[in-house]
């Protein structure tokens, strides 16, 4: 970043006018933002700078009276809390369906929360992942999350092909951070007769990197193979227009950016056009099974022509519930809303940083139309300035050797806690 510097400490008036006209500045106040006391181990005084919601997004208030609720009518009225609760556990995961579709830009009955990511990535793959001896590879990009790399290597292991041949990694050229499309696409149709499958993060973990998903499903559809996109820092983070865009399969976990608590129940999304596909091999569960008959207790499986097809139990209330306080809030914000706010927040994060913390650089493209709200910083100094940085209540996290990883979210972040990280670090790098 340009070398240019320039004293941060002077620029918090300017935050807290930013912060004065923002429309969603309210929302901050719907969530427990952790406290620096807390988090230092002393007591609790000032809150954070709470900076890893791509990790683990902070608790909506709403989430502990709504869960007693839950707690209560079970309490109350056990079994009958299927039909009777004053949110009947039979249709509670029917309401996840219109918030989720909302954010990854899908039909209600083309997304389900169910299950944890890497489990849907298996569900999913278990149908959109049927290898031939001439078509069986499968291409992710060389940076994927660990459990992703481990999927697709098993899946195709299960399949009894050698990972080290049917993984595809895609790698960014020599001295550059992230992939470019056209790579990607060129890759894609030079494997075109022996790929399988494309499953990449939306928003890669490491570099925040946002692929051009219209352009990679299209070239990678027209190249013969199917596309699934990991969406774990993509959902709420990013606008996305799955249904359109033509894509296979997606899933997505809810901790991040979706702030429905450690573990929570995840998402997948499976377009129209193969729920209705009865044709489709599938792992089944009773879930799964066309709810009019469901109950029939049958033997024979009868697929609803929905992504709930691809559900198998009945799916847990309790660790449900924080979603639903969690979706609550993106539809009175509105994800537009919050991709503009999100926008300006992190390149307002980008210009503080480069313009006052000398020797920082960034993984993260420049264009905001290939980062969602994280920007991953090279520091000097490494692991050291990120304690320091905990030490003074700023909370991001760490990948080594020395990239630090800062998501303001829009939803309670401020440009004051921008202001606050960017000076800080600027501070501790001086000294
Ligand atoms: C966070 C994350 C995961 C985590 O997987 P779980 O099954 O939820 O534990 C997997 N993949 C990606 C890309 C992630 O960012």
């Amino acid at each position: 970043m340009a070398a240019m510097t320039t004293d941060l400490a002077a620029r918090e008036t300017e935050a807290i006018a930013l912060d004065a006209e923002d429309s969603l500045r309210a929302l901050r106040g719907e969530f427990h933002i952790p406290g620096a006391g807390a988090i230092r181990g002393l007591p609790d005084g000032d809150s954070c700078v709470y900076l890893t919601g791509n990790s683990l997004g902070c608790q909506p208030r709403a989430v502990r009276g709504l869960v007693e609720r839950e707690l209560e009518d079970w309490a109350r009225l056990g079994v009958e809390g299927h039909l009777k609760g004053r949110d009947p556990w039979l249709s509670y995961h029917e309401q996840f369906r219109g918030p989720l579709s909302r954010l990854v830009g899908a039909g209600a009955h083309e997304v389900v929360a169910m299950n944890s990511l890497t489990v849907n990535l298996h569900l999913l793959m278990a149908t959109f992942y049927r290898p031939t001896a001439a078509r069986y590879r499968i291409v992710i990009e060389d940076s994927a999350f660990p459990s992703d790399s481990y999927a697709v290597a098993s899946q195709a292991a299960m399949h009894g092909f050698d990972p080290g041949d049917a993984v595809v990694r895609l790698r960014p050229r020599a001295g550059e951070q992230g992939l470019r499309t056209e790579d990607v696409l060129a890759a894609i149709e030079r494997g075109a007769g022996s790929i399988a499958l494309v499953l990449l993060g939306a928003v890669n973990y490491l570099t925040g990197q946002w692929f051009d998903m219209a352009a990679i499903t299209a070239g990678a559809r027209s190249a013969g193979a199917r596309v699934g996109w990991d969406l774990a820092h993509a959902i709420g983070n990013v606008p996305m227009r799955l249904h359109d865009w033509d894509a296979d399969f997606a899933a997505w976990c809810s901790y991040k950016y979706l702030n429905a608590g450690p573990g929570a129940v995840a998402g997948a999304f499976v377009h129209e056009r193969h729920c209705r596909d009865s044709s489709l091999p599938q792992l089944a569960g009773w879930w799964g099974n066309d709810p009019a008959a469901r109950f029939r207790m049958a033997s024979a499986f009868e697929p609803v022509p929905r992504a709930d097809r691809w559900a198998l139990s009945n799916p847990p209330i309790l660790s449900l519930t924080p979603l639903k306080a969690s979706l609550a809030l993106f539809d009175r914000a509105t994800l537009p809303a919050l991709r503009a706010k999100s926008v300006r927040l992190t390149a307002y994060m980008e210009s503080l940083v480069r313009g006052g913390c000398p020797g920082v650089s960034s993984l993260t493209p420049t264009d905001p139309a290939q980062r969602g709200c994280q920007l991953s910083l090279v520091v000097p100094g490494g692991r050291p300035t990120l304690e320091r940085l905990t030490a003074e209540g700023i909370v991001a996290d760490f990948r080594e050797p020395d990239v630090i990883r800062a998501a303001p979210v829009p939803l309670y972040n401020s440009f004051h806690d921008v202001w606050r990280f960017a000076a800080t670090l600027a501070r501790i790098l001086k000294d």
